[in-house]
C-alpha cells in the first residue's frame, strides 16, 4: 500500500511576470530559443490536493470559469507526471484537486503552469515522496517551461525554453500595477504572429546583462528603462486596444508599462507602493482594461501553507 497524508495540502503559488522576454529565432522542435528574466508577483493561486477515491479538479475564483477542469488542465497533467513517475497509477492518481485562481486566466503571467508547479509540490508532501526541490525541478522542466520558475520564485535569468535558470539578485520590492483584459491570447498565436512580423522587420530587445545590473542597483528607475518584451509587438498586433492601455499606464503616472509574456496582461512598474495604488486608481477609471491590480515582487516561488519561510 503506498503512504498518503490523510489531510489536504495547500500549495501557494505565484504569478511571473518576464522583465525582459528575447525570443530568437524559432527551433527545428518548434520551440523559440529564450533569455528571459523572470520575477515572480504577489498575485497568487492557491491549490488544495486531498486524497480522493472520486478524483477530479475543480476551479473557484476569477477567471474559474475559463480554466479547464480535465485532463488538460496543467494540474491535472502535473499529477498524472508525478504519479508516473513515483511509480503510481497516471491514469488515476486518487486525487481531488481544488484551485483557487488569484492569477488571471490567459493573461501572460503564467497561471498554469503556476498550477502545475503547486501541484507538484503538494503531491510530494501528500505522497510522501520526500523529493528534493532538484528532482521537482526536472519534472516541472518536462511539464512546460514556466513550471521550474513558478516552483523557484524570487527574480530569475531563463535560458534554453525558459526552463533552465539561475538565481538573480535583486536588491527591492518593485512595486507594479497590472492590468487585466477581457479576453487571452493564445501564446501559440502570439510566437506565429512574431514570426509573421519578422518575416519584414526585426526589432528586437538589447542584451540581458544591463537588466541584470539595473536589478542589483535596485532602482526601478534604471530597471524601467530596460524592461522588454519581444512578444510585445506581436500581442499588440493582434489586440491593438494593448497600445492605448500602455500609453494610458505612463501617462496616469507609472515609470514605464510592458506587456506580460504572450500578453494581453500589462504590467506598469511604479516608484513606490503609494505611487501603484495611484496609478491603479487613474488606470481603472481611463476604459483601457478590465480591471486593475497591484502587485509587488519579488516574492517566493511555491510554498506549502503553514510552511512560507522566505528563502
Ligand atoms: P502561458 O503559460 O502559455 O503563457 P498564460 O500565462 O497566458 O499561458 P494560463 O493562465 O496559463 O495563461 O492559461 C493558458 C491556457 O491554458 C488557458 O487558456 C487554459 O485553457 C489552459 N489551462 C490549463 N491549465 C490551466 C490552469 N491550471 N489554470 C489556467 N489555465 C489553464
Amino acid at each position: 500500500m503506498l503512504s498518503v497524508v490523510p489531510t489536504p495540502i495547500t500549495v501557494r503559488v505565484p504569478a511571473k511576470l518576464n522583465l525582459h522576454l528575447a525570443v530568437g529565432d524559432s527551433r527545428s522542435d518548434g520551440y523559440h530559443e529564450l533569455v528571459t528574466v523572470f520575477q515572480a508577483l504577489s498575485l497568487i493561486d492557491e491549490v488544495t490536493i486531498r486524497a480522493s477515491d472520486e478524483p477530479g479538479l475543480e476551479a473557484h475564483g476569477e477567471g474559474a470559469e475559463s480554466t479547464p477542469t480535465g485532463a488538460d488542465n496543467l494540474a491535472w497533467r502535473a499529477a498524472a507526471e508525478l504519479a508516473r513517475v513515483s511509480g503510481r497509477d497516471s491514469e488515476d492518481p486518487g486525487v481531488r484537486i481544488s484551485i483557487n485562481k488569484g492569477i488571471p486566466v490567459a493573461g501572460g503571467m503564467g497561471g498554469g503552469s503556476s498550477d502545475a508547479a503547486a501541484t507538484l509540490l503538494a503531491l510530494n508532501s501528500l505522497w510522501r515522496l520526500e523529493m528534493g526541490r532538484d528532482e521537482l525541478a526536472e519534472v516541472a522542466g518536462a511539464l512546460g517551461s514556466d513550471v521550474p520558475f513558478a516552483l523557484q520564485g524570487g527574480t530569475a535569468l531563463g535560458t534554453g525554453r525558459g526552463e533552465r535558470l539561475v538565481p538573480v539578485l535583486a536588491r527591492h520590492t518593485y512595486h507594479w500595477v497590472i492590468a487585466l483584459h477581457e479576453e487571452g491570447l493564445r501564446t501559440p498565436e502570439v510566437y506565429g504572429e512574431l514570426d509573421r512580423l519578422r518575416r519584414n522587420s526585426a526589432s528586437r530587445v538589447g542584451d540581458v546583462e544591463p537588466v541584470l545590473e539595473a536589478l542589483a542597483s535596485g532602482d526601478p528607475r534604471e530597471l524601467a528603462l530596460l524592461l522588454g518584451n519581444d512578444l510585445q509587438a506581436a500581442a499588440v498586433s493582434l489586440r491593438p486596444v494593448l497600445r492605448r492601455t500602455l500609453r494610458a499606464g505612463v501617462d496616469a503616472g507609472a515609470l514605464a508599462g510592458i506587456v506580460s509574456g504572450s500578453g494581453p496582461t500589462c504590467a506598469f512598474l511604479c516608484t513606490d507602493a503609494d505611487e501603484a495604488v495611484r496609478v491603479a486608481a487613474e488606470l481603472s477609471g481611463a476604459g483601457v482594461c478590465r480591471t486593475v491590480r497591484v502587485a509587488q515582487g519579488p516574492v517566493p516561488g511555491a510554498r506549502l501553507v503553514g510552511d512560507e519561510r522566505t528563502d
